[in-house]
């Protein structure tokens, strides 16, 4: 049985969330409406809905791996200036967090994750709360050539480098969001696409994420 409910006391955790989250800089209303749209306690198992739903960490969600926290989603989301109809690609879907967030701000989402489990169970249950995303089983590295270009490119796992099939797939004025390093931490790094052969690179700073995985790794 998947949940669905959404009680009052969700809702009034999730406005306490909303304000730590613009204490903390994040001013993008769009993102700050998306996020207080989502019941994100659906995500988690219902043993921990009340603890840790609502509090502004990342947490285990199964296969080794995490549901982001909050501010990085929130952070993430705002650097990627969302348009209606952008046609965005995530890799690293995992419980589906963020797929909801981007589909809330009116992103066309592509998402691929590589762990079969993940896919599996993330599936049926976007689907059931309602959010209609292309998703994929298979390798980030690749991207979705079939699809390209995309306006968007948003990555969630901790990337070794930058894969070049990504940067082959981000259309003229998009921009590709990604944390790039291959210890404990990762550089919050965006590269814009500004023409055919032009890129720009700018970074924000430092963030944890569980590693991509290459194919040795699965
Ligand atoms: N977007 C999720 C974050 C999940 S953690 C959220 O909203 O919470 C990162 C995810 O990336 C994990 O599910 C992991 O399995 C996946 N991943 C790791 N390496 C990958 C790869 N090479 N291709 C696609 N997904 C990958």
């Amino acid at each position: 049985m998947i949940e669905t409910e959404d009680t009052y006391k969700h809702q009034g955790l999730r406005r306490g969330l909303i304000e730590v989250l613009k204490g903390k800089g994040i001013t993008n209303e769009a993102v700050l409406a998306a996020i207080g749209k989502i019941p994100r306690h659906l995500f988690f198992d219902k043993v921990f809905h009340n603890n840790f739903a609502y509090k502004d960490v990342a947490f285990p969600i199964g296969s080794g791996q995490t549901i982001s926290q909050p501010y990085t989603v929130a952070f993430q989301s705002s650097l990627l200036e969302i348009k209606k109809g952008d046609k965005v690609l995530e890799i690293g879907t995992g419980c589906g967090y963020q797929t909801a967030v981007l589909l809330e701000l009116g992103a066309k989402v592509y998402s691929i994750e590589r762990q079969r489990e993940l896919y599996t169970t993330t599936k049926p249950m976007l689907s059931k709360m309602g959010y209609r995303a292309n998703l994929y089983f298979g390798d980030g590295f690749a991207g979705k050539k079939a699809y390209a270009p995309f306006d968007k490119i948003i990555v969630t796992c901790g990337a070794p480098h930058i894969p070049e099939e990504l940067l082959n797939q981000l259309a003229i004025g998009g921009k590709l969001v990604i944390p790039v390093g291959d210890g404990k931490d990762q550089e919050m790094t965006m590269i814009t696409r500004i023409g055919e052969t032009e890129l720009q690179k700018e970074t924000f700073g430092t963030f944890s994420f569980v590693p991509m995985l290459t194919n040795k790794q699965y």
